[in-house]
């Protein structure tokens, strides 16, 4: 994939370009895998595109099927003992992201202190509440 996708101000975009060291894992035409240089637990890794988008919304549909599969594999290489794990992928400041180029981590869950701890704060929705949900998303799509 020709760089005309990738930004010259982004530190993935960079580290894609190989102007930024990374610990690759696995490339293909519109994917690259790395590690996290701040890892949750050991082997926790990154699958970025090479196409430059803040948010998984943004990207072209061929660029996504390309990403889960090299997760895939990724996740496999791993090598997970006990075959747990986290696939994680944040938007927004709110939601977490700090790094404002679409990314997929793969986060080992080796025993209970390492890997990603998460709240799951769940909310009271009544059945009617769900049916106006699920009625407001369909009359998007
Ligand atoms: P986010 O919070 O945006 O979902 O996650 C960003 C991730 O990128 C973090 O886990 C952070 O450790 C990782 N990260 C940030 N900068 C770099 C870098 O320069 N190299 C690598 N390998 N990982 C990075
Ligand atoms: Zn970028």
């Amino acid at each position: 994939m020709a760089n005309e996708h990738l930004s010259d101000n982004c530190i993935f975009c960079k580290i894609i370009k190989g102007e930024i060291p990374s610990n690759k894992i696995a490339e293909t035409e519109k994917s690259y895998a790395f590690l996290d240089i701040n890892p949750l637990s050991e082997g926790h890794a990154l699958i970025i595109p090479k196409y430059h988008s803040e948010f998984f919304h943004q990207l072209p549909d061929d660029v996504l099927a390309d990403m889960l599969p090299l997760a895939k594999k990724v996740a496999l290489a791993i090598g997970l003992d006990n075959g747990q794990y986290n696939l994680l992928q944040n938007n927004g400041r709110m939601a977490h992201q700090e790094v404002f180029h679409v990314h997929f981590h793969i986060i080992p869950k080796p025993n209970p202190e390492q890997g990603l701890i998460i709240g799951w704060p769940q909310q009271k929705f009544t059945a009617e509440d769900l049916k106006k949900t699920l009625n407001r998303i369909k009359e998007k799509l």
